[in-house]
């Protein structure tokens, strides 16, 4: 899989661009995943995708919409991809606005066409369902030969985060160090190392790692909706670390100090114990002690019976909230992240 030619991917991957990634200038078009359905017998799935080149500089990849519903990167790359010139790039620039098109089109996480959640598919598989095929894409057309990425994650509709950046710890320290320091570029009000990332080498920053690609993702807020709060940071933040890397000309605002912070294993996590109504005792930006009550859950079938109560395992920040009342077993109510020397 590591010597295979630009040639060997078409062939091997059913997705092609419309448009040229490699020439000079900025154009858009569309990533066509070809589906055949009922409606349309050879029809194909169009992912916008945009191109600003300018003679030779850092190969940037820029992504969001990995989930359907987490809207901030969506709508701040949209904004990116009309403002910028060819004459303010060196080196080339590749955005995704909505890489996970199906899902953004029906403002879920997941696929509506196979449920494939994107940042659970790589490296992808280009013989796969439809969501397995854009991961593979991804990862051998625009990670492989790339300089940095940058994947925009927010909470969606399930979680509310305190607008972050992210890296997962890695076995290469020059790449942690390299990403640590895009995240202090990024400057979003927190910026944190996952000690155990989620995905398991399944995500898209972990395929930019396997790939050479300096990487990091965000959080940037969620709950289904966007804030000109969360916006600015991501919009700031895009503009900050393109400027860093050598790519952008124009003028950037001044990183504001961000807290780097880790997220660690199981203790930083509190997972409803039962189905029922979440109840929170604590808000998003709350500084939490340990054994401090975390949420109750109410069983609306039986009031009479008392709520479970669940108490934080450490302390913390509470840097992420579940946003749904509604809750079943099994599902992450609040995560917690702990400040690191940096
Ligand atoms: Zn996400």
């Amino acid at each position: 899989m590591t010597t295979k030619s630009k040639a060997d991917f078409a062939v091997m991957s059913r997705l092609a661009a419309d448009i040229d990634l490699d020439a000079d200038g900025k154009a858009h078009g569309f990533v066509r995943v070809p589906h055949s359905v009922h409606r349309s017998a050879y029809g194909w799935i169009p992912i916008p995708i945009f191109r600003i080149k300018n003679g030779k500089g850092p190969t940037v990849i820029m992504q969001a919409g990995n989930h359907g519903d987490e809207w901030e990167g969506q709508i701040g790359l949209g904004n990116l991809i009309r403002s910028l010139k060819p004459s303010q790039i060196q080196g080339k620039l590749i955005i995704l606005p909505s890489a996970n098109f199906p899902a953004a089109m029906a403002g879920t996480r997941t696929s509506p066409i196979d449920e494939g959640n994107l940042n659970r598919m790589f490296p992808g598989d280009p013989d796969g369902t439809i969501t397995a095929q854009i991961a593979f894409w991804i990862e051998q057309r625009l990670l492989k030969g790339a300089d940095y990425s940058f994947d925009f994650h927010s909470g969606g509709s399930s979680l509310s985060y305190i607008p972050s950046a992210l890296m997962p710890r890695m076995p290469d320290q020059a790449w942690c160090k390299k990403s640590i320091e895009l995240m202090k570029v990024f400057g979003a009000p927190v910026s944190y190392i996952a000690a155990t990332p989620q995905g398991g080498g399944r995500t898209f920053t972990s395929a930019a790692y396997r790939q050479g690609v300096v990487a990091i993702g965000t959080e940037l807020g969620g709950g289904g909706l966007v804030t000109p709060t969360s916006l600015k940071v991501a919009e700031d933040g895009m503009r900050r670390v393109l400027k860093h890397v050598g790519l952008y000309k124009g003028a950037v605002s001044p990183a504001p100090a961000t807290r780097l912070m880790e997220v660690g294993g199981d203790d930083y996590y509190i997972y409803a114990s039962e189905g029922g109504l979440f109840e929170p005792l604590v808000d998003l930006g709350a500084e939490v002690k340990k054994g401090q009550p975390a949420a109750r859950i109410h069983f609306h079938h039986s009031p009479w019976r008392e709520p479970e109560l669940l108490r934080f395992k450490r302390a913390g920040l509470v840097l992420c909230k579940r946003v749904p009342a509604r809750c079943e077993r099994g599902d992450c109510l609040f995560h917690l992240a702990t400040d690191v020397a940096g």
